[in-house]
């Protein structure tokens, strides 16, 4: 930066590193917990129909009305809450950073969870305190209940099942915490759809519980959608800080269409529940010989990693580079994460091809003389 830059940029984004996106060109992608189905094939005329009539040559709906339906409908959304939709849940987390950070507000949440809860923290200027998990990941509840005694959070953010762990939070846990906070506390269901707890019909037992989901992992990443579910007390405050056509024209008409056509969404998620629970024993299988290796317990669409200390994740994740597949290496994330790696789940043939370089990663082929 220049001295004129260093000047006037603020110190907390000047010291940031930008948020890092994998080069993934041409490779079998199990690096970001994307549905790897594609579209229904039978719905795909249909979608292209309806989007060649939206509105495109007009503003968004501001209010999003048919989507909002559809997400009720497809999600069971209570009658008596509301939804305030966001371009990705990113930005519904950062609607409710910027909502609340007063001078001296505190963002809390546990560790290690989704970066951006910390990310949207510093861009928006409030504090943030991450209270760390148990080595199993599990909700460490007397050092979090101190750390909110001590620095009375305004917001609380608990991603269950959490990233980049996978496994859930029990409602037992997070209702102590909610009943301890002294503001917001946002459940943020990303991978509900890969989970058979979720906290939608509790909602509206608290004053202070929001909810968010977004439609990323259910295989429409890329319209960039998420909502935020609770009493329209809180959503309307966080809806003064939306802008005003945060969702586009185009994702409200695809959105709508494909929620409306959920059940073949369903049965994609459905096939990647499957393909976990045999992603799980071909690990366990091919690790059993490595004591020191570690599976955790997903309820998401991915499944975290310890590598046995004879082979470090680095090079395990660039030997899965060299033969084509892109995981995520979580390693050097949070101390809790030393030697990890985040494997999506994609479709069959990607786990098998990731299987078998694993494979040979444990026990590399000896070339057969020529
Ligand atoms: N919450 C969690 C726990 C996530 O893992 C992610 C995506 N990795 C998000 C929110 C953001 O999702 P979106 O694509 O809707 O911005």
């Amino acid at each position: 930066m220049t001295p004129k830059m260093t000047s006037i940029v603020r110190d907390e984004i000047a010291a940031l590193a930008a948020y890092h996106v994998q080069d993934s060109a041409g490779m079998i992608k199990l690096d970001a917990m994307e549905n790897p189905f594609g579209f229904p094939p039978h719905l795909r005329s249909q979608l292209g129909e309806r989007l060649s009539y939206a509105a495109i040559n007009r503003y968004p709906d501001a209010g999003a009305d048919a989507l909002k339906n559809a997400i009720r409908h497809a999600f069971n959304v209570p009658d008596n809450l509301d939804i305030l939709l966001g371009n990705g849940s990113d930005e519904i987390i950062q609607l409710i950073a910027m909502a609340l950070a007063k001078p001296n507000a505190t963002l809390l949440s546990v560790e290690p969870a989704f970066v951006m809860f910390k990310m949207i923290a510093t861009y928006c200027g409030i504090r943030y305190v991450g209270v760390p998990l148990t080595p199993d990941f599990e909700i460490n509840i007397d050092a979090t209940l101190s750390a909110i005694h001590t620095h009375q959070p305004a917001v609380i953010f608990l991603a269950s099942p959490n990233n980049p762990t996978g496994n859930s939070f029990s409602v037992s846990t997070i209702d102590a915490i909610i009943q301890a906070s002294p503001g917001l506390v946002v459940i943020d269901e990303a991978y509900f759809a890969f989970s058979s707890t979720s906290f939608m019909n509790e909602v509206s037992r608290y004053q202070n519980v929001v909810l968010m989901r977004t439609v990323s992992k259910l295989g429409l990443a890329g319209l960039r959608l998420g909502m935020l579910i609770g009493d329209k007390k809180w959503l309307g405050e966080f809806d003064k800080v939306r802008l005003p056509y945060n969702i586009n024209v185009l994702t409200q008409v695809a959105a709508t269409f494909a929620l409306e056509h959920i059940a073949d969404f369903t049965a994609q998620t459905n096939i990647l529940i499957d393909e976990r629970v045999k992603m799980a024993a071909e690990l366990r299988l091919l690790f059993q010989d490595h004591a020191d290796a570690k599976q955790f317990a997903s309820e998401a669409n991915f499944i975290l990693f310890r590598l046995p200390a004879s082979h470090p994740a680095t090079n395990v994740f660039n030997q899965l580079r060299a033969d084509n597949i892109l995981v995520k290496n979580t390693s050097s994330g949070h101390p809790l994460l030393q030697n990890t790696l985040r494997l999506t789940i994609g479709a069959p043939s990607e786990n098998s091809a990731l299987i078998a370089a694993l494979q040979n990663v444990l026990s590399p082929l000896t070339k057969a003389p020529s």
